[in-house]
């Protein structure tokens, strides 16, 4: 018995709750407190069911489910926390424990298993998501379904979801990606791109532009063969040895590029990426390459600024642009001042901070399609702040918090108002490479 909750309490990283005094600093940011009201759904109240749970007060570990399913993982409460509580950490453990012992529905088991180890992991099958959807826009399609009820009708939102994404980029466009691309003048940094598994399939565009813009600044730049996703999805639904599958490909795939920096221009997968070296200690032939590969990793914005950033501007004389600020960049990686400083950087615009900038938007790797209703409450306060700024423009350095903000900019009805654009294709624009 004493073993079994030995056990039980290392499977939920039990020692690191006893760092919580429950002094209840982490309250106020947390949004899901915020908008929900309720302790078991603030980080002190999921904190002390999983210290419970451990301790063998609560023997049924379903009760953790809801609490923990309706959690962002924003982390903003371990950038509030006084005494270091790792919520990220004790999160993650538990979500597994739940997976671990949860018996799934054969569809619920199909798509998790087919998505988390054919799809996201495999260039081949997210290639063929894009070209699909770029055959769907091209063929016309796309216009017959928008114009059709159908979109109403499919599940988890999903319709409202389909009108904000990016436009698609052609197969022919998608296999013209170069393995290396050289510094315009002088060198001074060798990066190697971390491309991810949605943003190459959704958002190649803006890979393409991250790639002329770090060659612009006077990077060599290579882009590694093996690579593939993160494995960001996969360590927040619980699935932590999917995780450290990924992880490892990844570090044996950028090992053959002789890097000094890795780069990415996503919040969310540069947090995993940072996080290798934590995901992979325990294993000793892994943890110092984790380790490693983790200090490379970097934002493409804090690249951007060593290298001095960018001259010969094109001036955007008074538009007001707001900055949606990355949770993860912000409560993982703390990246904050540098996308603002290129933001600035650009003659003429006034940057307006908005309210509550550090609160997490909703999106939330796929928390707004699973947990639509609780997400878009989130948002529309966010919107709220986003409004007050009377900014034209919305800067976001994340896919989720991109699609987020379309969203957002299409609920209050300011599509024809206020742009939602990712940093580098703003940069891309000031500087003449888009
Ligand atoms: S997690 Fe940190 S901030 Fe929140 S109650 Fe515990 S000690 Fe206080
Ligand atoms: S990760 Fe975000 S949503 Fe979850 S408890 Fe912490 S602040 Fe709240």
């Amino acid at each position: 018995m004493n073993r079994t909750i030995e056990q039980l309490k290392q499977e939920l990283h039990y020692d690191k709750t006893n760092k919580c005094v429950q002094c209840g600093y982490c309250l106020p940011v947390c949004p899901t407190y915020m908008s929900m009201g309720k302790e078991t759904h603030s980080p002190r109240g999921r904190i002390n069911l999983v210290k419970m749970v451990g301790e063998g007060k609560i023997k049924d570990l379903s009760v953790l489910e809801e609490p923990l399913n309706l959690c962002l993982g924003c982390r903003a409460c371990e950038t509030a926390c006084p005494t270091g509580v790792e919520y990220g950490s004790i999160l993650e453990a538990a979500r597994a424990a739940l997976v671990k012992r949860k018996t799934f529905s054969s569809p619920v088991r199909l798509v998790r298993n087919t998505m988390f180890k054919k799809v996201f992991p495999s260039k081949y099958m997210m290639g063929l998501t894009g070209n699909s959807y770029w055959l769907y826009e091209k063929t016309g399609l796309q216009k017959v379904v928008r114009k059709s009820n159908l979109l109403k009708k499919l599940p988890f939102h999903l319709g409202e979801f389909e009108t904000i994404m990016p436009k698609a980029i052609s197969p022919k466009q998608r296999s013209h990606f170069s393995s290396f691309v050289k510094a315009k003048g002088e060198r001074k940094y060798t990066v190697a791109v971390f491309t991810g598994c949605i943003m190459d399939a959704m958002f190649r565009k803006i890979n393409e532009l991250s790639i002329q813009l770090l060659s612009e600044v006077g990077c060599d730049v290579y882009i590694a063969e093996k690579q593939t996703c993160c494995g960001a999805l996969h360590a927040h639904s619980g699935e932590m040895d999917d995780a450290k599958e990924l992880a490892k490909k990844n570090i044996a795939a950028f090992e053959d590029v002789k890097a000094d920096y890795i780069v990415n221009n996503s919040g969310g997968c540069g947090a995993m990426l940072y996080e290798y070296g934590h995901l992979l200690k325990a294993e000793p032939e892994w943890a110092e390459k984790a380790e490693n590969f983790s200090l490379k990793s970097k934002d493409i914005s804090q690249i951007l600024v060593l290298c001095g950033g960018f001259r010969n501007l094109t001036t955007r004389e008074g538009e007001r642009v707001t900055y949606q600020r990355s949770c993860h960049m912000t409560n993982v990686q703390k990246i904050t001042n540098e996308p603002v400083e290129l933001i600035k950087s650009i003659p003429g615009v006034e940057f307006v901070e908005m309210k509550n900038a550090a609160m997490c938007c909703g999106s939330a790797g796929i928390y707004n399609i699973v947990n639509y209703d609780e997400s878009m409450e989130i948002l529309d306060e966010k919107m709220k702040h986003m409004k007050e700024t009377k900014a034209s423009v919305i800067i976001t350095t994340n896919p989720g918090c991109l699609i987020q903000m379309k969203i957002g900019i299409e609920r209050e009805n300011l599509s024809s108002s206020v742009k939602v654009l990712h940093l580098i294709e703003y940069l891309a624009d000031a500087t003449g490479v888009l």
